[in-house]
């Protein structure tokens, strides 16, 4: 139904959208997630044409929308979109609202737009509020009648750009709500939500941008619970991490601590883990300081929040030897405390990158 092909979006020199190229069928609902500022917003606005693509193809139902002499009002016709921020008429009633589009765009007879504006508002809940005006309801009553509105232009898809992040949160869920409905009926529906659940859910589909590119993109399944590449797996896990590196045995390693500690506390890690991290990197540095004599250590502490998993890596170059092998230690000390305060430890050689891995243990 909609086919993009190498979709590109310039703002000035600032490259927003770099290559997109993407299908959605009917009846397909489609999210997209990934973090702000990531062109996301402008991939919807650019499918409706509310920005002007710099480049590519966007084909609907067979018509090359930006190709010149294009029927572009009609096919857009079929597209509509929910924003953000509602875009109500406030001068209009809600029902008003609803049937000036069927009126003045698609020619249908008032008394026949009134009517079926009555019919939608009824499914989104809102019947009684149809002779009211948009600031007498609540944040998630408007952005119901905002879909209704949708709706009453008989679109085959609706675009929807972050509905419910304006909302109060007691107010999410009505919204939802009637997005799901609409999708269990069918509708095609392309989704850029900050609601994780709600994606996993309702979506047939993921998308997962990043940097004005689908990253990844796949079943929810996929995206949620098994994400293949490393920005979509960071994003799903809330990861955050901090990056080090030690490049002389004589490195500063209190303002290194110093450092591992504002980044616990900045992701409100447990005293606990705290103490262990620190104590494991102690430990860790007593073995690896015959290294720092030749090459540098790069460390990257990275926390995640939905497993509540604190990860440590250790990247040296060089060689590879396993620093943690018992016959090469002078005593089994530090082995000991670096077990009882770590798990899974893994590692592992890549080109001449040699990484070590483990997370903090939590009992
Ligand atoms: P998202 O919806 O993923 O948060 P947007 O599509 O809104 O991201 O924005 C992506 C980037 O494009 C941002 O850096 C934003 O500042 C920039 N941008 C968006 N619209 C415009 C515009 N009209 N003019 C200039 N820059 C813009
Ligand atoms: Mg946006």
């Amino acid at each position: 139904m909609i086919h993009v092909e190498h979709l590109s979006k310039k703002f000035d020199d600032l490259v927003v959208l770099k290559d997109v190229t993407v299908e959605i069928r009917k009846g397909e609902v489609v999210s997209i997630i990934g973090p702000s500022g990531t062109g996301k917003s402008t991939f919807l606005r650019c499918l409706n044409l509310l920005d002007r693509p710099s480049g590519g193809s966007i084909v609907i139902d067979g018509v090359d929308i930006l190709r010149s002499g294009a029927d572009v009002p009609k096919v857009l016709r079929k597209m509509n979109m929910v924003f953000q921020s509602f875009n109500l008429f406030a001068h209009l009633s809600v029902l008003d609202n609803l049937a000036i589009g069927p009126v003045k765009l698609l020619g249908m007879s008032r008394s026949a737009a009134e009517r079926k504006s009555k019919e939608l508002l009824k499914l989104v809940g809102l019947a009684e509020k149809a002779d009211n005006y948009p600031d007498e309801l609540s944040g998630g009553q408007k952005q119901r009648v905002a879909i209704a509105r949708c709706m009453a232009m008989d679109p085959e898809v609706i675009l929807f750009d972050e509905p419910t992040s304006a909302l109060d949160p007691t107010m999410v869920s009505e919204v939802l709500a009637v997005m799901r409905r609409l999708a269990r009926e069918g509708m095609t529906m392309v989704i850029v939500t900050h609601e994780m659940d709600f994606a996993r859910d309702v979506s047939s589909r993921v998308f997962y941008m990043d940097e004005g590119e689908i990253y990844e993109e796949g079943s929810p399944a996929q995206i949620f619970d098994k994400p293949q590449r490393e920005k979509t797996r960071a994003f799903i896990n809330k990861i955050r991490s901090a990056c080090f590196r030690i490049d002389s045995p004589d490195f500063d390693l209190y303002a290194m601590n110093a450092e591992i500690e504002t980044f616990c506390e900045k992701q409100i890690l447990p005293k606990q883990m705290r103490q262990r991290i620190l104590l494991l990197m102690e430990e860790l540095l007593i073995i690896y300081r015959p290294l720092l004599e030749r090459t540098s250590l790069d460390v990257t502490l990275s926390y995640s929040e939905k497993q509540h998993r604190l990860d440590l890596a250790l990247e040296s170059e060089g060689e590879a030897a396993y620093p943690l092998d018992k016959g090469s230690l002078p005593d089994e000390f530090g082995l000991n405390i670096i077990n009882n305060l770590a798990e899974g430890t893994e590692y592992r050689t890549v080109g001449n990158r040699n990484r070590l891995t483990m997370s903090i243990r939590k009992g």
